[in-house]
């Protein structure tokens, strides 16, 4: 119970905030944090959840920035219908292979059996390429780029998590493609680099950016890169976002193809056409799960100020029964002017004048849901000119002149924006740990540590070390009776790779599980 007794009984309306510490059981803290925070509701299907308003406006804070980003270099938003048939779906063998098992399929209308199943997209390449082949007739049609803001179904038997692991989600997939490799591989990058940008800039969340190894790659492409996270309670590592090339895979199955311009008489018969270079990208509503673990306590949601949909909140104070009626009217009108300036200079605010209840009450609300900054405003700060500010974030508590109070404001959430980073990052590099010997391993990923080790690149390797890593799991993953053992996973190998005395010697430095040579430093971690 957050309120205290007094409001309670004053106002009849009690408030129960989070009863679980999010050490404790984390599992249980982060079901709590979403539902009273007002992010969203179960769903009488399992793993399918409804996303609330004030979740929601995290999403479209996220989708408008990326959006604006993407239109920069051409790409255009469409839609698809997200059924597929089982012929165009089984296209590609290897990308398929990947998906059959999560697969949702239609069979019936009514009561009538259909006579061909439809599946559900579980993605979109094999619905949107045959257009591609239809539409892409010469190289003048190059670079296609499209994007799809949707939901797609994957119906995985992993124990769900809402925003992480859902069954149905949405996202953003973009579909691109190009005349050549090295086209296609720069807006890989770009794209990698706004996905970074999405959790460091919007979010407050630092990720590591790395492409996956051959083993997690997507199915069917012919390189994944991806920013990957970290939730330091449960010290898992969590995969942000995948920007794929797909290389000229799918172009093959689906007849993608333009005349080469460059051809000349005497060159190759063969490359007299071109196979287009194709990438696809996605972000999905994860970002938002990703955001509350990391940075939500044990008051509940802590929002950062780019994403929140209020990120101010001007609570009256001060008011009791002696207060005359010309007291309230002056305070009030107090609130709605400090309300209309903050507006006007850009900041998303919300005056909480509701009468029936107390200013504790509205503050543990106000907490409960996580908006960035509090601003009280009672009779001692008319005369005072000022208003006092109270930081979601840490609690600091800063009296702010009403001259300027605007800017001052807007610095203020600029640095809860960039504390919150900081304190993630923080966390996130005290708990990356270069291992060299393998009885260290283990130990490590118990202590919630992702790891850095030097490593062959072989699947098999991979294989060895999620076997060798399963057993007890003392200090770890509290919160999923399940997977208590859960083994570590190859989460990437790192763009930005290890120097110095821990640089990769080739030929010399040795994987730290099997003793081969070393090709680079990949990161290991239990993950979701
Ligand atoms: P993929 O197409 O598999 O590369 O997925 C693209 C991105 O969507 C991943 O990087 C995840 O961040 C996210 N994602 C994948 N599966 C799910 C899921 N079941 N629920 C929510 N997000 C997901």
């Amino acid at each position: 119970k957050v309120s205290t007794k007094k409001d309670s009984e004053i106002h009849g309306a009690e408030l129960i905030g989070i009863t679980t510490r999010k050490e404790a059981d984390f599992s249980n803290w982060y079901q709590q944090v979403l539902t009273k925070g007002d992010m969203l509701d179960y769903y009488d299907i399992s793993g399918c959840y409804i996303l609330k308003p004030w979740s929601y406006a995290v999403w479209e804070k996220v989708q408008r920035w990326f959006d604006d980003n993407i239109k920069t270099i051409g790409v255009e938003n469409c839609y698809f219908p997200m059924f597929v048939s089982a012929k165009v779906l089984e296209r590609e063998k290897d990308h398929i292979e990947g998906f059959a098992p999560e697969v949702a399929w239609v069979t019936k209308a009514g009561s009538t059996d259909l006579e061909e199943h439809i599946a559900i997209r579980p993605t979109s390449e094999t619905v949107m390429y045959p257009y591609y082949a239809k539409w892409i007739r010469s190289h003048r049609d190059l670079p296609l780029k499209l994007n799809q803001w949707n939901s797609v179904v994957r119906w995985e038997f992993k124990h769900p998590q809402p925003f992480l692991r859902t069954r149905e989600f949405l996202w953003q997939e973009g579909h691109t493609a190009h005349m050549t490799r090295k086209m296609a591989e720069e807006e890989v990058m770009q794209i990698l680099d706004w996905y970074s940008g999405v959790y460091s800039e919007l979010l407050a969340v630092p990720t590591i950016k790395g492409k996956k190894t051959e083993k997690e790659k997507f199915a069917g492409g012919l390189f994944t890169t991806t920013v990957e996270g970290y939730i330091p309670t449960t010290g898992r590592g969590i995969q942000g976002a995948t920007s794929h090339c797909l290389g000229q895979n799918f172009s093959k199955m689906f007849n993608i193809i333009v005349e080469n311009p460059d051809w000349k008489e005497g060159d190759p018969e063969e490359d007299k056409k071109v196979y287009v270079w194709q990438n696809s990208w996605g972000l999905s509503t994860r970002v938002i799960g990703v955001c509350v673990m990391i940075h939500g306590d044990n008051k509940g949601l802590v929002l950062p100020p780019k994403v929140a949909a209020h990120q101010v909140v001007i609570v009256p104070c001060g008011l009791t029964a002696r207060t005359t009626d010309e007291e309230r009217k002056t305070l009030l009108e107090g609130v709605s002017e400090i309300a209309v300036t903050l507006q006007k200079a850009g900041i998303r605010v919300k005056a909480d004048t509701r009468e029936t209840y107390s200013p504790g009450y509205k503050f543990n609300d106000w907490e409960l849901k996580g908006v960035p900054l509090r601003i009280e405003y009672g009779p001692k700060d008319i005369v005072k000119k000022q208003v006092l500010s109270v930081r979601r974030d840490n609690g600091e508590k800063t009296p702010i002149p009403l001259d300027g109070l605007a800017s001052t404001i807007q610095t203020l959430l600029d640095t809860i924006q960039s504390d919150l980073y900081i304190k993630a990052k923080k966390s996130f590099d005290e708990h990356t740990k270069i291992i060299t010997k393998w009885e260290e391993f283990t130990p490590a990923l118990n202590a919630k540590n992702v790891i850095l080790i030097p490593h062959c690149d072989r699947e098999e390797c991979e294989d060895e070390i999620k076997e060798r890593s399963k057993g007890t799991n003392e200090g770890g993953e509290p919160e999923d009776a399940k997977a208590p053992s859960m083994g570590a996973k190859s989460l990437c190998i790192p763009f930005e790779q290890p120097t110095g005395e821990h640089a990769i010697v080739p030929g010399t430095t040795k994987c730290t599980q099997c003793g081969e040579n070393a090709k680079h430093y990949t990161l290991f971690g239990r993950s979701y």
